[in-house]
């Protein structure tokens, strides 16, 4: 049986783990063909691109380019073209985060993170439009955050670079409009994954506080549902995008953030 995104092929950018793994999986389950890629263990990241193969009925290619380079990405975007003829589904979704006061932010950090959460957004859309223009049709998704909209203390390089990430997207969504393109923004707040995992027992020594305190007070405080968004509900949302019923959504910025931007 055909699925929805059967001969479509997206590539998503850090999917490795987390948010962007959530992505692939969810693609690969409607049958697109996947470029995965980021850093990690090889079997695992073997393994995972077996299971992607077996989910899609489809092919999985592995990228392991380093996205703070721009012939990396250029070598990535290449090797998407050569396996599959293009990229039909970009999913910018690589990011990183350093936290420190500005007058103390190491140069070095504020340099990765504008490189890695902002940069490479440029160069991938950039290397993937001549194609999706060529097909009429085309789904740019970005992770961005409720930090595209909204800011919070030492956090400035990050925040720099979403916000950037929002504008950027609204003005290829209004190049594109007339290709059946679409650019969008996904902007989650608080997402459960290891990275944020693995935060909690720290927290809890540091603060003496209770693994709830560390979650309700802490880590969802600004969330209102205080509950933290699920990898599914973010790949839901991006399923979405990628489906006709979104072809006239773009130039958008969609909140999964349990009412954080609405304060
Ligand atoms: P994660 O750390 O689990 O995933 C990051 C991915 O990027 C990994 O696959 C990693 O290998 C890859 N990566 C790191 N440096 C790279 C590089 N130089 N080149 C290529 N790949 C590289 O993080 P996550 O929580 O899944 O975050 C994914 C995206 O979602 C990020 O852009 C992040 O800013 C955004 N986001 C996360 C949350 C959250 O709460 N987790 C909230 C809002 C937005």
């Amino acid at each position: 049986m055909s699925k929805s995104l059967s001969g479509k092929t997206a590539l998503i950018t850090g999917s490795t783990s987390g948010i962007g793994l959530a992505y692939a999986r969810a693609l690969a389950g409607e049958g697109a063909n996947v470029v995965i890629n980021g850093f990690g263990d090889a079997d695992a990241i073997e393994k995972e691109r077996h299971g992607l193969e077996a989910l899609s009925g489809a092919k999985a290619l592995y990228s392991g380019h380093d996205l703070t380079r721009v012939d990396q990405i250029e070598a990535m975007m290449k090797d998407a073209a050569e396996a599959f003829g293009g990229v039909d589904i970009l999913i910018n979704n690589a990011g990183t985060q350093h936290v420190a006061p500005v007058e103390e932010f190491p140069v070095d950090k504020w340099d990765l993170i504008i490189a890695l959460n902002l940069n490479s957004a440029f160069h991938t859309t950039r290397l993937a439009i001549p194609t999706m223009k060529s097909k009429k049709w085309g789904r740019i998704i970005q992770t961005a955050s409720a930090h595209s909209l909204t800011a919070s203390p030492y956090k400035s390089a990050y925040v720099t670079a979403k916000h950037g990430l929002a504008g950027f997207t609204k003005t290829v969504a209004l190049e594109t409009a007339t290709f059946g393109i679409t650019a969008n923004c996904i902007s989650p707040g608080y997402v459960w994954t290891p990275l944020v995992e693995n935060q909690i027992p720290d927290t809890m020594k540091a603060r003496n506080m209770t693994r709830e305190q560390v979650m309700n007070d802490v880590l969802l405080a600004g969330q209102p549902t205080k509950q933290f968004v699920t990898v599914d509900q973010v790949a839901a949302m991006a399923l979405f995008l990628c489906s006709d019923a979104a072809a006239n959504i773009t130039g958008a910025n969609m909140s999964i953030d349990g009412g954080w931007t609405a304060q």
